[in-house]
């Protein structure tokens, strides 16, 4: 574990270090705005990444799309979505409403068992905090995301005597190394996303049913968000940045 003073944001280890990455979200498409840059630079490196939903997101999208169908189609946009990045394994939990989402103890039990499963060393996750001057990006799923996620890697995917029925059906304990958290208030990691800014968009197209009426426009959001995030952190003219916080596990 790396020695670090109070109030000093932890670094990443290096990808190599690494093996496997679990994303954590409560709705489609909220990895592929917050972080699918630097998802597509994680698989680059030879990293495997498991997409974990909490809920299938159909309150999402307009009124002239078939409520009934929209799980089923926003499952499907997002297996594209995540295909255009590399990620081949896209989970959905179930049980969880959209717009209802809480950090109850199912929702905190399904995500130890997907942990376990996983063995992520990494874990990138919502953010529990509600972040005031960004609101859209703390929508209350988000947050519940963030924080049955966040309970669910600390203590109790690394604790036995937590749900004693996963040790049973041979899910054994797993310590998450690192965690990185996206929309959070205060972030102090960068990763430089222009050469995976393509991928961005192309993940983000294929949510059609969210993102369809902005046509061209979606371009120039994205591009926005990501310079205002690297000239944020220096990273030089005309590149393109997403920026998380950190936390060393050990
Ligand atoms: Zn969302």
């Amino acid at each position: 574990m790396t020695q670090r003073t109070f109030g000093q944001p932890a670094t990443p280890r290096p990808d190599d270090d690494l093996s496997r990455v679990l994303v954590v979200t409560a709705h489609p498409d909220d990895a592929d705005f917050g972080a699918a840059g630097t998802i597509a630079g994680w698989v680059d490196s030879g990293l495997t990444v498991t997409s974990l939903l909490c809920t299938h997101g159909e309150q999402g999208g307009f009124e002239d799309t078939n409520r009934e169908q929209m799980p089923a189609v926003r499952e499907r946009e997002q297996v594209a979505a995540s295909a255009t990045l590399g990620v081949k394994d896209v989970r959905f939990l179930s049980g969880h409403r959209d717009g209802w989402l809480e950090p109850s103890w199912e929702l905190q039990r399904q995500i130890v068992e997907v942990i376990r499963e996983v063995q992520p060393q990494r874990v990138l996750i919502q953010s529990p905090e509600r972040w005031y001057d960004r609101i859209q990006a703390s929508h209350p799923d988000h947050l519940a995301a963030g924080e049955a996620a966040i309970r669910a890697i600390y203590p109790a995917a690394e604790n036995r005597y937590a749900w004693p029925e996963l040790i049973e059906r041979g899910l054994e304990p797993w310590h998450v190394s690192e965690v990185w958290i996206m929309a959070h208030p205060q972030t102090g990691h960068v990763v430089d996303i222009t050469d995976t800014f393509d991928r961005k968009l192309a993940a983000l197209q294929a949510h059609t049913s969210q993102t369809g009426h902005m046509q061209d426009q979606l371009e120039g959001l994205l591009r926005r968000w990501g310079s205002g995030v690297a000239e944020a952190f220096g990273l030089g003219p005309g590149r393109l940045g997403e920026s998380f916080h950190i936390l060393d596990l050990g």
